[in-house]
């Protein structure tokens, strides 16, 4: 790396050049407080988003290895053991058609579409 950390390097916000802190030793990234800020808040918004997605993710993931456990041990797949909430599916008639876990994920899209629905009505009372 050719970083000079006395050196003035330019600010990853506002792109102006600084002289970092000589007691950062070249950790700075940032010319002011403000930009410190704002990069945070970048780095958040982007793990958040990206933690959310990984979230959603993994709870799929566990719903189909766990519905694949139930089949390999020769248990009938059984969904009533969960909630079934608002959209009462056809889970017998879907998982007879497509198979237990094109069921679950379209249990689970459906489920994703209503809460994203009810979201939006709480934003319009
Ligand atoms: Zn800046």
């Amino acid at each position: 790396m050719a970083k000079n950390s006395r050196g003035r390097r330019p600010c990853s916000i506002c792109r102006k050049w600084f002289t970092p802190d000589v007691r950062q030793k070249g950790r700075q990234k940032t010319c002011r407080s403000a930009c410190q800020k704002e990069l945070h808040r970048r780095q958040c918004e982007k793990w958040n988003r990206k933690n959310k997605a990984v979230c959603k993710n993994n709870y799929l993931a566990k719903k189909l290895e766990e519905a694949e456990e139930q089949q390999t041990s020769g248990n009938l797949p059984s969904l009533s053991y969960q909630k079934q909430t608002k959209p009462v599916l056809p889970m017998e008639v879907i998982i007879a058609e497509y198979g237990i876990k094109p069921a679950i994920i379209i249990q689970y899209l459906v489920t994703q579409v209503i809460s994203h629905n009810n979201e939006k009505i709480q934003g319009f009372p």
